[in-house]
């Protein structure tokens, strides 16, 4: 990982984050605007987590210890990192995003939480924020609680963490509701102004 040209300012204009609700279902999103459109620029968060099977270190993520987060985190090599779920650190890498930016006249995409997207605000003044939302609360919960396996006081958590993160839509400067992969995928991408 390659961390010089950190404190090089960025052309913000060109950044665009993607942050909605946890359970909206960015990942696939996003996957299938990349499927739609390989040559587009989406940045590559490094995270304490553990590489998944089928993952790529490099691909997916930039699997590092924690002891390098906190390297990266003292070089101020983020621009926005936080702790999701209570679990695992994840990080926008402000070397990655800058080398992106460098590469393509065209937008460069971060698929992150709302606590990143909200920091992004502050350390990229100017990108641009999509809101990913469900068709509805109802739809949200039946993909929370897809498996039937959780208790009630997580399922009452979880539901109460869901309304909190949905009234963050009125920050965004764009919503696109997930009806459909396809067509989330297909909106997200005139919002990119690339479709
Ligand atoms: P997963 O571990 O399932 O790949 O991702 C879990 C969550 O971490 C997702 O909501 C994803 O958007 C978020 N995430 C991934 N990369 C970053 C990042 O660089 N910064 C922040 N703040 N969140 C991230």
């Amino acid at each position: 990982m390659n961390l010089e040209s950190e404190m090089q300012p960025l052309d913000a204009g060109r950044v665009y984050v993607l942050a909605g609700p946890s359970g909206v279902g960015k990942g696939t999103v996003v996957k299938e605007l990349k499927r739609l459109h390989p040559d587009l620029q989406v940045a590559i968060s490094a995270t304490t987590r553990h590489c998944r099977p089928g993952e790529e270190d490099g691909v997916d993520y930039h699997f590092v210890t924690a002891e390098q987060f906190d390297e990266i985190l003292s070089q101020d090599g983020f621009l926005e990192w936080a702790e999701v779920h209570g679990l695992n650190r994840y990080g926008t890498l402000r070397s990655d995003v800058a080398a992106r930016l460098a590469q393509t006249d065209g937008p460069v995409l971060l698929e992150i939480d709302l606590a990143g997207a909200r920091q992004i605000k502050k350390s990229c003044p100017g990108a641009k924020f999509v809101f990913l939302s469900p068709p509805s609360m109802e739809e949200l919960c039946a993909r929370l609680f897809g498996r039937g396996t959780e208790t009630e006081a997580e399922r009452e958590r979880r539901m109460q963490t869901a309304q909190v993160e949905m009234a963050a839509r009125d920050e965004f400067d764009y919503v696109v509701v997930n009806n459909t992969v396809e067509q989330a995928a297909r909106e997200l991408a005139s919002v990119l102004g690339i479709g």
